[in-house]
Parts: structure tokens; sequence; C-alpha cells
């Protein structure tokens, strides 16, 4: 049984969490999703805010940390849904932006009965490191080759950042997808390459390559300039360096 203190602490700790989760910066919900945490039906919560400019980014318009969406609002359809879905995908934006509110609102959805997923570019690994006990899966966006990354992202150090948040997520060891964004005007075939080979050597045996999509992207003009740019020499050349590599054919397999 709890005494007066006990219980006074334990209210003052709800009411602390009350508190940084009315914080929290949310720019969406999607309700329903088999894709976003694969092998799970799941809602999406995506956090607005991110710190990098990716010229593809098909989610611009969660650059800026508004709230749209309330955790109350979140709180009534998660009690909604329980027993109807498997989990809560963090998603973005970024949600490593928020790392403090992302880590209250993980605990209150696992107390609420689902699992946990989030999406992050590893923007901040030392606040992934912290996330990463409240989480069933991660997927984790691999840009480029770690010293190519800034023109990619616009972000100076996001290479060193991104290199060590892949870090804790493997040595971690918790179940995790990584993938890559291909634009050939931000990727070459030599790129490409050199990232698959990097990440071989860091014991990374599959990525996912996915296809530029133009829906979203604020870059009018990267956006007018997609074509294909996979070869089967290119795909040879990849799967001769990871042979488990996910190439864009195979995405929907793969998921
Ligand atoms: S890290 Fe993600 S959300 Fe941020 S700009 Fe890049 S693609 Fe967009």
């Amino acid at each position: 049984m709890l005494g007066n203190g006990d219980s006074e602490g334990v209210q003052a700790g709800l009411q602390a969490r009350a508190d940084v989760l009315a914080a929290i910066r949310l720019g969406g919900l999607v309700p329903w999703s088999t894709v976003d945490y694969p092998g799970h039906q799941s809602a999406v919560l995506f956090c607005a805010g991110c710190p990098w400019r990716c010229a593809y980014c098909h989610n611009s318009h969660l650059w800026l940390p508004r709230a749209d969406v309330s955790w109350a609002s979140v709180q009534a359809f998660l009690a909604r849904r329980r027993g109807l879905l498997d989990a809560v995908v963090i998603s973005g934006g970024e949600p490593l932006a928020q790392a403090g509110p992302v880590a209250s609102a993980l605990a209150a959805i696992r107390e609420a009965g689902f699992k946990t997923a989030l999406h992050t570019a590893g923007v901040a690994p030392h606040r992934l490191a912290k996330l990463l006990p409240l989480l069933d899966w991660v997927g984790l966006d691999i840009k480029a080759p770690f010293d190519r990354y800034a023109a990619v992202t616009g972000s100076r150090r996001s290479g060193a950042a991104a290199r060590a948040a892949l870090d804790e997520v493997l040595t971690s060891g918790i179940a995790c997808e990584l993938r890559t964004t291909v634009h050939p005007d931000l990727l070459s075939e030599a790129d490409l390459v050199a990232m698959v080979t990097e990440l071989r050597g860091l014991g990374v045996e599959r990525l996912i390559l996915k296809d530029f999509r133009a829906q979203g992207c604020a870059d009018a003009v990267l956006a007018a300039s997609y074509r294909p740019w996979l070869s089967a020499a290119l795909a040879g050349r990849l799967r001769a360096v990871m042979p488990a590599i996910v190439l864009p054919d195979q995405v929907g397999a793969a998921a």
C-alpha cells in the first residue's frame, strides 16, 4: 500500500508526464497502416519539426514545429483502438528533435498495450540511445555515404550523427530496417556502391533502396529532374556487395 508521501510522489510523476505530453508537437495521425512497421497493423503519429533539410523530403510540411494534433486526442483515439491495432509508429518530421515528449509518449503507448516503433534519420544519436529501451522496432534512414551526408541533408555534421545513430541501433540488437531514398541527382552510382560497401563493413546485411517520390517535395527542380536510375549492371554491383539488398522493384514484396 502506498503511504501519503508515496501517493503524492506518484501523482506528481503522472502530472509531470502529462505536462510533457501536452507539449508534444504532432503534425498528423494516420489511423491505420500496414507498411510503416512491417508485419504490424499500426497507427502512425507524425512529429512536427526537423533540423535537417533533405532536398527530397516528402514531409516538408512537417519541417516547422507546429502542433496540429493534441496528445489528448491521440489518447482518446488509442483508447478506441485497443485490441484492433498492434502498434503505434512515431514518425516525422524528426522525432529525435523532441525526444523528451517522445519518450513520454512511447511509455504511455506501451502502457496502453501497444508495441512501439520509431522512424528516424538519427539526427541525435544520444537521444536515440535513450529511446531504444522504449522501442520494439526502428526504421532508420541512411541517406548517403557518411562523408556525403551534408550534400543530401544540408547539415554539416549530419554524417557523423547518422553514423553514431547506426552504431547505437546495431549495438542494441533491436529489430530494425535500414532504408535509403534514391534520387540520381543526389546519389550517383558510385555513391550507392560506396554506401552499401560502407554499411557491409559495419555488419549491415540488408538495406532497402526506395525510389524518390515527388509528392510533398518542396524542391520543384529536383522533382522535375527525377529519372530511372537502376540499371541491371548497377543492381548486379550492389548485390555483389550486399546479397540481401532490397531494390525498388522488390520493395512491395519485402514489406
Ligand atoms: S531528416 Fe527526414 S523529415 Fe528531416 S528533412 Fe530529411 S527526410 Fe525530411
